[in-house]
C-alpha cells in the first residue's frame, strides 16, 4: 500500500510518545516532515581502505589484525592498539575505555575501524574511533553512504538512521510535486555517489522548496487583493506645501518611490509596500508624504520604529515638518509618566494626534486609533512579522468587513534583486537608488588594533578641528551585559586619553531617557566624542560628526559595518571610518573588512556578504526567525532564485488546468501545509 505522507510520525514502528515528542523538536510531526529532514553530510563506509592508503586529515573505514595493544602512562592514561594489514599499519587510541574493552582489542584480533585519522607523533592515529571486532569473516561493508543527519538531545546517529532506513522503505509513489525518489537517494545515496551528485540532488529539492515559499508569499499578495482599506485620494496638497518648505529637493529616486506610494494609497486594496534605500539615501521624508495624504482624508498614520532613539529623531522630524501644515504629531514610547501616557493616548483615541510615533509600544492593546489608515515600520528587518501584524489588527470596520491599514515598510537593508524578488513576494517593492547630491564620500580605513594610539591622535585632532565622532565597541556573540562593559572600560581609556574633550558612553543597559539625554547633547555638539555599542547603528542623524572608529570590526557582518558607518558622511565634510581589526583576525575577515575599503555600495556589499558568510546576517530576522529554509540554503542556492520565480509565476498562471493545479497543491502540502489554505484551487 502506498505511504501516507501526511500520516502521523507514530506510524513508525518504534515511535512512541517520547520519541515523538524528541522529533517534534526536530519539526519533524508528520512521516514526510522526516523525508524532508536530511543528512547535511555523509560517511563512507562502504569502502575498506587499504592501511597504506590511509591519510592524515581523512575519515577512512579500515580493517585489519591488532599486533600490538598497550597502555600508555602519560599525561592522560591511553589505550594504544597497532592495527596492520597487508599494505601497512595504523593506531587506534583510546582515552576512555573499560576492561572489557581492554580484553576484546588484545593480539591477534581481528578489527575494523571507522575513524578520522590524524598523526600523533608520527604514527597515524585516529582517536576514539567507531570499531567491531571480529574472528571469522566481517559483515559487508555499508552498501549506501552513511548518513549524518542534525539532531537533538535523546536522539542519537544510529536510531536516526533506523528511523530513515524504515521510512525510505515504505512505498513511495512518486508524485508530482513531490519527488521521493530524489529524497531517498539523499537519505541512502548508494556507494559510489559522488558530491556533485549529492549536491545536484539537494539542489533540486532546494528549488522545490524555495517555490514553495514563494507561493505562499504569492498567495498572501493573493490574499491581500481580496482585503479591503481605505482608499486615500489626494484632496488638498498638502504635499506641496511639504516641498516648499523642506529645505532640500527631492532626488529623482525620492520623486519616484514618493509617487508609487502614494498611487498604491488611492486604492481601497491595503498597500504592502517596502522601499529600500541605502543608508542615508532619504527614506524618512518618504514616510511623511504618505502620512500627509493619510491626514488629508481625515485619517491617522502609526510609525513605527526599533529603538526609542530613532523614535525620537522621527518625532523630531515629523514635528518639524508637518506641524506647520496644521498637523499634530505625538510620541508614545515605554518610558512616559503615567499621566502624561494617559494624555497622549487620549490625542490617538479621539484622532487629534494624526501621526503617532512609537516603538513597540505602538503594538500595546492600550493604544486604541481613531481611523488607523496607514502603519508605517522602518528599519522592518529589525521587526518579526508577528509585530508587524498587529498593528494590522488595529483598523476600522467597513459595512462588517475590517479595513485594513496601508502597510509602508522601510529597509536600509539592501538585499540583491532577484532575493528581494522572491523573498519579498508578497510585496511591492520600492527602490532608492540614489543619495542626496552633495554627499562627501567616506574614507574607509582598516587598521590592526596596536595602531590604537596612533588613531587616538588622530581623533584629537578631529575634535580639535570642531568636529564630532564615534568610537564603536563590538562585542558580537556576547552578552548585551559584557559589551556595556567593554564600552564602560573604553570609554573611561580614551576620557583619559582625550582630556580636553567630553567623552561620553551611551550602551543599550542604560535607561531610555538618559540615551535620549546623551543623544541630544551629541546633536548639540555638548559631547565631542561618543563612546556607544551597536545601538547607534540606526537611524542617529548628526552631520557633524566626521569620525567613526569600530573595534573589533572583523566580528561583524558587512550590511551591519555599512550601516554603522552610515552614520558620518552626512554633512559637508569629509568622513573617515577607521575599521581595527584584532591580530587573531582570520584571513576570512580580512577579506570581508576589506571588501568595506572599496565599496560603500550597499547593494554590493550585501552580494559579498552572500558570498562570504551566507544570507543570515543581510536578511535579519525574516530569515534567521521568522523563515528558515529545511533544505534550501541561500548561501548557495540563491542562484536558483529566477528559477523559482519563473516556474513559481508559471504554476500559478496555469494554476486553473488541472495538472498543474495538483502539482501546486502537492508542493504547498509538502512544504507549508499551514499555507496551503491560501491558495487552494
Ligand atoms: P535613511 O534613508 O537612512 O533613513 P534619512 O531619511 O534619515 O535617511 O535621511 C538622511 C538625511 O538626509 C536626513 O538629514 C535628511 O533630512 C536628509 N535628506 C533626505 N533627503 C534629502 C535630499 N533629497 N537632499 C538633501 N538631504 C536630504
Ligand atoms: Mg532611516
Amino acid at each position: 500500500m502506498a505511504a501516507d505522507p501526511n500520516a502521523p510520525i507514530t506510524q513508525l514502528k518504534g515511535v512512541g510518545p517520547s520519541l515523538q515528542q524528541t522529533l517534534a523538536k526536530l519539526g519533524v510531526f508528520r512521516l514526510i516532515d522526516l523525508m524532508l529532514h536530511l543528512p547535511f553530510r555523509y560517511q563512507d563506509r562502504s569502502r575498506v581502505t587499504p592501511l597504506a592508503e590511509v591519510r592524515a586529515g581523512g575519515e577512512y573505514l579500515v580493517q585489519g589484525r591488532v599486533t600490538s595493544s598497550q597502555v600508555l602512562y602519560g599525561k592522560r592514561r591511553s589505550l594504544k592498539v597497532c592495527v596492520e594489514d597487508h599494505s601497512g599499519r595504523v593506531y587506534l587510541r583510546f582515552f576512555h575505555y573499560s576492561r572489557f574493552q581492554q580484553n576484546k582489542l588484545q593480539e591477534q584480533t581481528h578489527i575494523r575501524a571507522f575513524g578520522e585519522f590524524r598523526f600523533f607523533g608520527r604514527e597515524l592515529t585516529a582517536a576514539h574511533p567507531e570499531y567491531e571486532t571480529f574472528t571469522d569473516t566481517p559483515e559487508p561493508p555499508a552498501a549506501t553512504l552513511t548518513p549524518i543527519y542534525p539532531t537533538t538531545q535523546n536522539l542519537g546517529q544510529a536510531r536516526m538512521r533506523k528511523l530513515t532506513a524504515q521510512l525510505c522503505g515504505l512505498d513511495w509513489a512518486d508524485s508530482s510535486g513531490t519527488p521521493y525518489g530524489t529524497l531517498k537517494f539523499l537519505h541512502q545515496p548508494p556507494a559510489g555517489t559522488g558530491m556533485t551528485e549529492v549536491e545536484e540532488a539537494q539542489q533540486a529539492i532546494a528549488l522545490d522548496e524555495l517555490t514553495a515559499f514563494y507561493l505562499v508569499m504569492k498567495g498572501r499578495a493573493l490574499q491581500r487583493q481580496q482585503d479591503l482599506a481605505r482608499a486615500l485620494p489626494r484632496s488638498t496638497g498638502q504635499g506641496r506645501a511639504l516641498l516648499k518648505h523642506l529645505g532640500f529637493r527631492l532626488t529623482k529616486a525620492q520623486a519616484r518611490v514618493v509617487s508609487e506610494v502614494l498611487t498604491d494609497l488611492e486604492n481601497p486594496v491595503p498597500m504592502l509596500r517596502l522601499v529600500q534605500g541605502d543608508v542615508g539615501s532619504g527614506k524618512t521624508v518618504i514616510a511623511a508624504f504618505a502620512a500627509i495624504r493619510a491626514a488629508e482624508q481625515g485619517c491617522q498614520t502609526a510609525l513605527m520604529a526599533p529603538t526609542e532613539l530613532l523614535a525620537e529623531q522621527h518625532f523630531i522630524n515629523f514635528s518639524n515638518w508637518l506641524t506647520p501644515l496644521g498637523m499634530r504629531v505625538t510620541l508614545l514610547t515605554g518610558q512616559l509618566p503615567a499621566a502624561e501616557q494617559r494624555q497622549r493616548l487620549a490625542q490617538v483615541l479621539s484622532g487629534e494626534a494624526q501621526v503617532v510615533i512609537g516603538t513597540h509600544a505602538l503594538f500595546q492593546e492600550k493604544v486604541s486609533f481613531h481611523q488607523l489608515a496607514l502603519s508605517i515600520i522602518d528599519e522592518q528587518h529589525r521587526f518579526g512579522v508577528h509585530q508587524r501584524m498587529a498593528l494590522k489588527d488595529k483598523g476600522q470596520h467597513s459595512n462588517g468587513r475590517p479595513l485594513h491599514p496601508h502597510q509602508l515598510v522601510m529597509t536600509a537593508t539592501p538585499i540583491p534583486r532577484t532575493l528581494t524578488m522572491a523573498l519579498y513576494a508578497d510585496m511591492d517593492v520600492s527602490v532608492i537608488d540614489e543619495l542626496p547630491k552633495g554627499r562627501q564620500p567616506i574614507t574607509t580605513h582598516t587598521l590592526a588594533e596596536e595602531k590604537r594610539p596612533k588613531l587616538v591622535e588622530t581623533i584629537n585632532k578631529v575634535l580639535r578641528a570642531g568636529h564630532q565622532a564615534y568610537w564603536v565597541c563590538t562585542l558580537i556573540d556576547e552578552s548585551d551585559e559584557l559589551e556595556a562593559t567593554a564600552a564602560t572600560t573604553l570609554a573611561g581609556q580614551l576620557t583619559q586619553a582625550l582630556p580636553d574633550y567630553r567623552v561620553a558612553l551611551l550602551h543599550g543597559r542604560m535607561k531610555s531617557d538618559e540615551k535620549l539625554t546623551i543623544m541630544h547633547q551629541f546633536k548639540n555638539a555638548d559631547i565631542d566624542l561618543l563612546v556607544a555599542t551597536t545601538v547607534i547603528e540606526v537611524g542617529v542623524d548628526v552631520a557633524n560628526a566626521t569620525h567613526m572608529v569600530v573595534e573589533n570590526s572583523e566580528r561583524l557582518g558587512l550590511a551591519q559595518l555599512h550601516q554603522l558607518r552610515g552614520r558620518v558622511g552626512r554633512g559637508a565634510h569629509a568622513s573617515h571610518c577607521y575599521l581595527l581589526y584584532s591580530p587573531r583576525v582570520s584571513e576570512a575577515g580580512k577579506t570581508r573588512i576589506e571588501a568595506m575599503r572599496h565599496s560603500q555600495d550597499g547593494f554590493y556589499l550585501a552580494e559579498q556578504d552572500l558570498k562570504l558568510r551566507g544570507p543570515g546576517d543581510i536578511l535579519g530576522t525574516r530569515q534567521a526567525g521568522e523563515q528558515s529554509f529545511r533544505i534550501a540554503d541561500l548561501g548557495q542556492h540563491a542562484h536558483l532564485m529566477p528559477q523559482v520565480i519563473k516556474r513559481g509565476d508559471s504554476l500559478l498562471q496555469a494554476a486553473s488546468g488541472s495538472t498543474d493545479a495538483q502539482t501546486l497543491s502537492n508542493l504547498l502540502h509538502t512544504w507549508a501545509p499551514a499555507d496551503s489554505g491560501h491558495l487552494t484551487v
